[in-house]
């Protein structure tokens, strides 16, 4: 992997979010440009990110739905430059991102 060819992150949102739980353990954060976890290595936002995110902005959905959203936006581009032939399509980052935010589409069976 040709590290000099990462794309330089974009002044979208700060992946900040969630915050360490419990404080002083390393927070489920993204690694840019690659988005896999700093914690546990999976591809961002991990079970455990995602469950922090749901209890930290659990009176706030409106919240959580727009920085995953920008978040998505930032990784679709990120991950594209690093491979634009092998990477995540858009609806996989779509669903990795929003779909399973608080928003999100019921689960819809063939008519
Ligand atoms: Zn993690």
């Amino acid at each position: 992997m040709n590290v000099a060819a990462f794309p330089v992150p974009r002044l979208g949102p700060h992946p900040d979010r969630p915050r360490a739980c419990p404080p002083g353990q390393p927070a489920h954060l993204p690694i840019r440009p690659l988005w896999l976890c700093r914690a546990c290595g999976s591809p961002w936002p991990c079970a455990q990110a995602r469950l922090l995110l749901t209890a930290e902005y659990a009176d706030r959905p409106v919240d959580l739905a727009v920085y995953l959203s920008g978040l998505y936006h930032e990784a679709t581009h990120d991950l594209f430059r690093l491979d634009p032939h092998a990477g995540p399509t858009p609806r996989e980052l779509f669903d990795r991102f929003v779909g399973w935010g608080p928003y999100r589409r019921g689960v819809v069976g063939p008519a």
